[in-house]
């Protein structure tokens, strides 16, 4: 392989993405470009994790006329065939589970190209979850697949992929995070003492869509504590809480990558919704309640630092028993070592 086309969009893409883009600068065999499909178009969401994830700017950027979910993705589908109509790249790599890893793929297919997933294989298997329809259908068009698990191996085998064609390799979302540690240790901030707060995002459309959902779930989290908490708020989530008081819950901004690393260093307990926030908890060893019925991230609860609420009862009752000391701690899963970008860019370099 020469060149690859590498196609992400969205906050949970760039950080993966950071880790393939420093691989692939230290391997010049193989050159690449890299498309920004705008469907994280703001800068908060954007273009301030590329400074501090150290990304380029991409060689492309989709620009949209209307930001509405749906005028989003048909527009990413319309620049998605202008591009590849032109590109002779013969290689497209796709990362996780987001509407722009699945629109790439299948426009990528549609020009007989050979697409890498990475992040392959994760299943919650709760087709009810748009990321879970996302997962299923790239992996069922993929022809390279990197897994972060052995489990997810595992599971498109069962699917029945190629296993010469599926590498276990470990988590590029941390690489990007053992990277950034000793910026993040070492960051100044005064916005609680450590220890003394809990670290909120919700930004799932079950949880946030619905207004009543959303606040019932606030006021839950606020009822079940004596701590203060930080809640950084995705967009998505803004327009459900906004003019709504709570005594203790704190809304800011979402936040930059370092300032949200250090956040959770420094938080006593994370609940989130979030894929990757479970992933960081557990590596971070911070104890983690994760408001979902289902995880596609089981090793973060087996073996890290996570657990299920899977409705406002197993809410209530997880923060009683954080409340009353008792605190989840984990090990790190295997190859999450922070050279999964490494291992991918060696196998790449093997594929013709
Ligand atoms: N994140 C961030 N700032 C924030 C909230 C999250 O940098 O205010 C990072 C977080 O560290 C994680 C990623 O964004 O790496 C997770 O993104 P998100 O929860 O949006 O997506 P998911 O992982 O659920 O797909």
């Amino acid at each position: 392989m020469q060149k690859i086309t590498l196609i992400a969009g969205t906050r949970p893409n760039f950080i993966k993405l950071a880790s393939i883009i420093r691989a692939l600068e230290s391997h010049p065999s193989i050159s690449y470009e890299w498309i920004h499909t705008g469907q994280h178009y703001d800068e908060q969401m954007s273009h301030y994790f590329f400074k501090d994830l150290s990304i380029p700017e991409p060689n492309r950027l989709f620009t949209h006329t209307s930001y509405q979910s749906v005028d989003i993705q048909l527009s990413i589908i319309k620049q998605l065939h202008e591009y590849f109509s032109q590109s002779t790249i013969q290689h497209v790599m796709v990362l996780g589970d987001v509407h722009s890893t699945v629109l790439a793929a299948t426009v990528a297919k549609q020009y007989c190209k050979i697409v890498h997933h990475v992040e392959a294989g994760l299943r919650s298997f709760d087709l009810t979850m748009p990321e879970e329809i996302n997962r299923k259908l790239t992996d069922s068009i993929s022809d390279y697949f990197y897994t972060t698990t052995e489990e997810a191996k595992k599971q498109l085998i069962n699917e029945g992929q190629d296993h010469n064609r599926i590498f276990w390799v470990g988590n590029t979302m941390i690489d990007s995070l053992l990277r950034i540690l000793p910026k993040a240790t070492s960051f100044k901030s005064d916005i609680l003492p450590p220890k003394s707060f809990i670290l909120l995002t919700l930004h799932r459309p079950i949880n946030v869509d619905d207004q009543d959902t959303l606040l019932s779930i606030l006021n839950i989290v606020e009822n079940n504590t004596d701590l203060p908490i930080l809640f950084p708020v995705h967009p998505r989530t803004k327009k459900n809480i906004q003019h709504k008081v709570f005594n203790r819950i704190r809304f800011i901004d979402p936040c930059g990558y370092i300032d949200f690393i250090y956040l959770i260093q420094q938080a006593a307990l994370i609940l989130t919704d979030s894929g990757g926030i479970q992933e960081e908890s557990t590596v971070l060893n911070i104890p983690c309640i994760t408001y979902r019925t289902t995880t596609e991230r089981p090793e973060t609860i087996h073996v890290g630092t996570n657990t299920l609420a899977k409705d406002l009862d197993e809410l209530i009752l997880a923060l009683q028993r954080f409340k009353e000391g008792e605190i989840k701690t984990g090990r790190i899963p295997e190859l999450w070592d922070g050279h999964a970008g490494e291992r991918i860019v060696s196998i790449l370099q093997t594929i013709d």
